[in-house]
C-alpha cells in the first residue's frame, strides 16, 4: 500500500501522524505532465472533522531542473503548509456541491478555506492533494542563483565563468550553434501547459 493511504478505521481510534517520503511516481496521475522532483515529504496529522476528516501539515521537497539562463543544474526547495478536508464521495459529487454554492463553512472564494478532497471506501489517499501542491509550487523560473549571468546568445559562453568570445571569433560560424545544440539536449525546457 502506498505510504499516503490511510485507513479510516485507524483515524477513528486516534489522530494519525503522517511522516512519509513519497516517490513522485506514486503521486503523478497517469498521463499528467511530470514535475522535476523525485520525492516529496508529507508530514502532519489526520483527524476526524465534522462529517469527514482533516489533514493538517506540510508538504516539502526539492525540484531539480536546469537553470533557465545557463543550463547548469539548479535546485529549488519548497515547503507548503496544507489543510485538507476529506469528505466521503466521488469527485463528481464534489463538483455538484461546488456549483450549488458549497457547504456552509467551505467557501471556495475564501483563501483560508481548506482544499476539499474526497475518499471512498475505507481509505483516505493523500496522494492527489499532495500532487496538486507539488504542481502548484513549481517555480516559474529555475535559476542556479538569482544573479546568474546566463549564456551569451552569440557565442554560448557561460558568462558566470568566462567572458564573451563574440568579439574574437567569427560571429557567423558560432552564432546559434551553441544554443541550438543545448536546446536539443534539453527538450523539456520548452514551456508546456500544465495538466489540468
Ligand atoms: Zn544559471
Ligand atoms: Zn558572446
Amino acid at each position: 500500500m502506498s505510504t499516503l493511504k490511510i485507513s479510516v478505521a485507524l483515524v477513528a481510534e486516534h489522530d494519525v501522524t503522517v511522516d512519509a517520503e513519497a516517490p513522485v511516481s506514486e503521486l503523478q496521475p497517469e498521463g499528467a505532465a511530470g514535475a522535476p522532483i523525485e520525492s516529496v515529504h508529507v508530514r502532519g496529522s489526520l483527524a476526524e472533522f465534522e462529517d469527514g476528516y482533516m489533514f493538517r501539515g506540510e508538504v516539502s521537497g526539492t525540484y531539480h531542473h536546469a537553470c533557465d539562463r545557463c543550463l547548469a543544474s539548479a535546485e529549488h526547495p519548497f515547503s507548503r503548509e496544507v489543510l485538507w478536508v476529506f469528505v466521503e464521495g466521488s469527485a463528481a459529487n464534489l463538483e455538484t456541491q461546488g456549483e450549488a454554492g458549497g457547504e456552509e463553512e467551505i467557501e471556495p472564494e475564501d483563501e483560508d478555506a481548506p482544499a476539499v478532497g474526497v475518499y471512498s471506501g475505507n481509505v483516505i489517499d493523500l496522494a492527489p492533494q499532495t500532487w496538486e501542491e507539488v504542481v502548484l509550487a513549481i517555480p516559474f523560473k529555475f535559476l542556479c542563483r538569482p544573479e546568474c549571468a546566463g549564456l551569451c546568445p552569440g557565442c554560448g559562453a557561460n558568462l558566470n565563468f568566462e567572458s564573451c568570445r563574440c568579439a574574437v571569433t567569427e560571429p557567423v560560424e558560432t552564432k546559434n550553434n551553441g544554443l541550438q545544440a543545448l536546446a536539443e539536449l534539453f527538450p523539456d525546457l520548452k514551456p508546456g501547459p500544465l495538466e489540468e
